[in-house]
């Protein structure tokens, strides 16, 4: 589903207004459907040695054969790409990347619409010396640069790997098929980090939470219900919990899912107790939980009331620090389970109107980071999304010009949908995304805003 803007210059005399004018053109990004192959084409897999081979490379072109992706070690000419991955865990001085990117440089225009770029390298802090920490961080500088360069929906991301992490970790093929599938449409410019070898693969790499149960907060509506369902889809039992104002609207939620609603304001005292039981008691286990219910009550800091800074802080924070420590504090769960919270742009970039709501998200991501140790001890991970631009009822009511605007301040040029940040959670609650912890992944088409 587009934009009607977008729908307008993907086609004929738009097209051709939009091509003449200068004007943004957006495409219809590659999403995620069940069938459909990984990338659309095959993909050339690079190392950082001589003529693009390195050991880690032939490693994950084994890798990519058996998910039965065609796969290619030298470009063939004007053959259409899938996706290209560039393998840079070797790089040691800034000149290193010279091969590898140049070599890469001649296949870009080849990438089919939807394609990606996918660059695998290690963190600049598990340097030893600062050639290498440069040449690693220049890798972040060229994964954002060359995110903003490419077209047709084609997105370039990168996964970092840290001291105990290697190539073939579980969580580094996990992020890597997150990566290169439609799932990721939305996500672009954009690095990850997988920090250890910890967990293993989904069996089913198209069901990946078959058995797990997964409990989402503000479900009833928008981005929750979204998230409800790509969980659903991907295998998981649902708790849907919301406000009990909101009872009817989550009683279809549930229903449409096959879960149970639990009606519940997230701010009572135990509310973490109460989700806990719930979980038990219906489903016998717990082992995802997104926390996703947010509010807004935007006024500039000139204008703020307590009502509307309380508020705001009791739903999209303290709230879930609270549930976290019950988490935490419970001897009633085995292992602690995977937690996905959403956190916002506004609270990276900061926000005009937003203060309030930028203190929020930025705690959420503060929380994420302090968190993951705990959580790690006890077998579970905490990581957060953070949105940008959304196509929601929220932003549907932002004015039409600042909206317009708004939307476009990406590179993909186009707002994403409810289920582009699902996909995103998706993923991070998945044995996919072992070893990654304390993460804040942007879901935002690299939005230029705090970019
Ligand atoms: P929404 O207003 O459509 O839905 C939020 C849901 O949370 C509602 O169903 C609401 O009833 C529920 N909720 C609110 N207070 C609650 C409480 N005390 N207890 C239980 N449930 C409660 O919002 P949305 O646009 O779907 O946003 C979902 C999340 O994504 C929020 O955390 C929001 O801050 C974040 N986000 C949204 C965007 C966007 O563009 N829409 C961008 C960045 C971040």
């Amino acid at each position: 589903m587009s934009d009607k803007y977008t729908q307008f210059v993907s086609q004929g005399f738009g097209r051709e207004l939009a091509r003449r004018l200068g004007l943004p053109r957006p495409v219809e990004l590659r999403r995620y459907e069940a069938g459909k192959p990984l990338v659309p084409g095959p993909v050339l897999v690079l190392g950082n040695g001589d003529e693009g081979r390195s050991q880690s490379a032939e490693g994950i072109a084994v890798e990519l054969l058996s998910w039965g992706l065609d796969v290619r070690r030298n470009a063939l000419p004007k053959e259409k790409l899938g996706a290209i991955v560039l393998m840079l865990d070797q790089v040691r001085r800034p000149e290193d990347l010279e091969v590898p990117m140049l070599t890469a440089a001649r296949s870009i225009r080849d990438l089919a619409p939807g394609g990606r770029v996918v660059t695998v390298s290690r963190t600049a802090d598990s340097a030893e010396d600062p050639a290498a920490a440069a040449a690693r961080q220049g890798i972040d500088g060229i994964v954002r640069s060359l995110a903003k360069e490419l077209r047709d929906g084609a997105t370039a991301n990168g996964i970092l790997l840290g001291r105990d992490a290697t190539p073939q970790s579980p969580g580094a093929l996990g992020a890597l098929r997150f990566f290169l599938s439609g799932r990721s449409a939305f996500v672009d410019g954009q690095l990850l980090t997988v920090s250890s070898e910890a967990g293993r693969a989904p069996g089913d790499p198209d069901k990946p939470l078959a058995g797990k149960v997964a409990v989402v907060t503000g479900a009833a509506r928008g981005i929750g219900a979204a998230i409800a369902r790509t969980l659903h889809r991907d295998g998981a039992v649902i708790v849907a919990v919301d406000v009990p104002a909101a009872g009817d609207h989550l009683a279809e939620v549930a229903n449409e899912v096959r879960g149970t609603a639990l009606q519940l304001d997230i701010t009572v005292p135990d509310a973490g107790e109460r989700i806990i039981h719930h979980a038990l008691e219906r489903h016998g286990r717990l082992d995802i939980l997104v926390h996703n219910a947010g509010i807004t009550r935007d006024k500039l800091l000139a204008n703020m009331d307590d009502g509307r800074w309380r508020s705001v802080i009791a739903v999209n924070i303290a709230s879930q620090l609270r549930i976290n420590d019950a988490i935490l504090g419970s001897g009633r769960l085995p292992v602690a389970p995977r937690i996905v919270s959403v956190a916002s742009t506004s609270g990276i970039a900061g926000n005009r109107g937003q203060s309030n709501y930028a203190a929020s998200k930025g705690g959420v991501i503060g929380m994420v980071r302090a968190a993951a140790p705990l959580l790690e001890a006890r077998g579970g991970a905490i990581n957060a999304v953070a949105p940008g631009f959304i196509e929601t009822e929220m932003t549907a009511r932002i004015p039409f010009l600042t909206r317009e605007v708004a939307r476009r301040l990406n590179s993909l040029q186009q707002g994403g949908t409810p289920a582009d940040v699902a996909e995103a959670i998706a993923f991070l609650a998945s044995d996919a995304a072992s070893g990654v912890s304390g993460e804040v992944l942007r879901v935002c088409g690299q939005n230029l805003v705090g970019a």
